[in-house]
């Protein structure tokens, strides 16, 4: 396997949110997760904070934590929740992450293993040293040929699979499988061989992000456990704690607020005294390509396409799509047009979960006060998998039953239940259907008390935590 990597187009080298996924990725391609702490300023992120996406005032928050409900295989809770639990935000009625969360907690002890922890979790990264990170890694310890060097053509054969690609430096390298991961431009699978690009920009309307790097007070401030994701006027700001600074940026539509205003808008997120450091502005087109591998090339990363961060959702297609293509390597050229559709209509399939899912933190808001939420829950901007969805939760929720759809859905059941139940969606449930579960229910909400309080009095904070990490290492794997 070879890595042609330009010297001189840089990497985009934002991406700090990660999905759990990333901890079985990097413990299954052998990488040390106290190096990944040590050499990547990495965090533990325990899930999302939303604020002001219901209803805009002062108390509106909810969190989508990592940590799946109580018992979420045996009863639903949300009948339950809605019956009963008024009082309870519905997190925390069935877990206790937001909890561990709201008091900065980190999701395991020093004691834990690497990759172990108490409560579920995933990493905020510092995306400009996680890239070259994970690139000595797989150099130095699973044989990766690395070229630094421009490519500046690509050869194709008669039939149309690409053949080699030619680079400044290195003359041409010669293939059987191409994977675009050019970024943006999309070289090989959209220049070369003509993939369109599918927008959903009538969907999801951010195109434009602006991100900065915010410095702490000071060196000890205390660390948040998940990424807070605020509305404002016309998009959405990202506010991730690495251990050395926070990263801040605003994602928000152009078609309804200009930039000036919006960096005003990030500069009052930030608060006083940061007007100085430097603003870095990145146009994001939501969308993704037609097809995702074609012939002998198969596209990862952004140039397979891109939608708003706002729940992390492209580095765990990435190691989604990395393990399909290890997983069904095609072995001969004869089956690669099988493995191609195969790939295709999975890829293509998460794509539209994916949007699917952005869009529903979008259509429950009840915010009318800017043209940017008005033209939200226009049905028009609704597609129609969620319209249907938002339809049938009216009578039942989303449960266990929803992710029998496909294996490894990136977003589960649990999912949508934090997010509907977290933005006051209401699904309407007689009192009989939870009479027979309400025993069990009833045990499962005790647990979870108890489980909340026992974690609240034994897991340490982030900052603790990383300190003993950076001095004594986690128990290798
Ligand atoms: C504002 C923003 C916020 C984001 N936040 C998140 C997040 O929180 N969570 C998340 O999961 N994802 C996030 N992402 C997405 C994430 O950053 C990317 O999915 C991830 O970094 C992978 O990028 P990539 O490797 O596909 O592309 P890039 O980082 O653009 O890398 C492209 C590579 O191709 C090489 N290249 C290009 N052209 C040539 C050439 N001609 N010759 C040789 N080499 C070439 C470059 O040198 C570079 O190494 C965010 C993206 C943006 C824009």
């Amino acid at each position: 396997m070879t890595l042609i990597e330009s010297a001189d187009i840089k990497i985009v080298g934002v991406g700090e949110g990660t999905w759990p996924t990333m901890r079985s990725t990097l413990e299954r391609i052998g990488v040390s997760e106290t190096a990944l702490f040590r050499e990547c300023d990495a965090s533990f992120k325990q899930g999302g904070k939303f604020t002001g996406w219901t209803t805009g005032a002062a108390d509106d928050a909810y969190y989508h934590p990592l940590m799946i409900p109580q018992g979420f295989s045996q009863v639903n809770l949300v009948p339950h929740w809605l019956q009963a639990g008024q009082g309870r935000s519905f997190c925390d009625f069935v877990t206790p992450q937001g909890r561990l969360c709201d008091e900065g907690l980190a999701p395991k002890t020093i004691t834990h293993g690497e990759y172990k922890g108490s409560a579920n979790y995933a990493y905020h990264i510092d995306a400009g040293k996680f890239a070259p990170f994970l690139a000595r890694h797989c150099i130095e310890k699973l044989g990766v040929r690395h070229v630094l060097a421009d490519v500046v053509q690509i050869n194709q054969k008669e039939s149309g699979d690409i053949d080699g690609v030619l680079t400044r430096q290195a003359g041409e390298i010669l293939g059987d499988l191409f994977i675009d991961c050019s970024g943006f431009s999309a070289l090989l699978l959209g220049k070369t061989l003509g993939v369109g690009f599918k927008g959903c920009g009538d969907v999801l309307f951010c195109d434009t992000a602006l991100a900065m790097q915010v410095p702490y007070d000071s060196a000890d401030a205390p660390m948040a456990s998940q990424t807070i994701s605020t509305a404002h006027e016309a998009g959405w700001t990202w506010d991730i704690s690495l251990p050395t600074r926070r990263g801040i940026g605003y994602v928000y539509s152009s078609r309804h607020q200009s930039e000036e205003s919006a960096r005003q808008t990030l500069l009052r997120y930030i608060g006083p005294g940061h007007e100085d450091l430097p603003v870095r502005k990145i146009p994001i087109r939501a969308g993704h390509r037609e097809i995702f591998w074609k012939r002998n090339c198969v596209a990862v990363g952004l140039a397979s396409g891109f939608l708003e961060p706002l729940e992390s959702s492209a580095i765990v297609l990435v190691e989604l799509s990395a393990k399909l293509i290890a997983e069904q390597l095609p072995a001969h050229r004869d089956v690669m047009d099988i493995v191609a559709r195969r790939f295709n209509e999975v890829t293509m399939y998460r794509f539209g979960r994916i949007v699917d899912f952005l869009k529903l933190h979008y259509v429950l808001t009840q915010r009318t006060d800017t043209a940017f939420w008005r033209d939200n829950v226009d049905p028009a901007t609704v597609p129609e998998r969620l319209r249907d969805l938002l339809t049938l939760w009216k009578y039942q929720s989303p449960w266990y039953f929803d992710e029998m759809d496909r294996l490894e859905e990136v977003f589960p059941a649990a999912s949508y239940q934090y997010v509907l139940y977290g933005m006051r969606f209401k699904t309407e449930v007689p009192p009989e259907d939870t009479a027979d579960s309400a025993p069990t229910a009833a045990r499962l909400v005790r647990e979870n008390e108890r489980q909340t309080q026992e974690l609240r009095s034994r897991l340490p904070r982030n900052r603790e935590l990383l300190d003993k990490i950076y001095q004594y290492g986690l128990q290798p794997v």
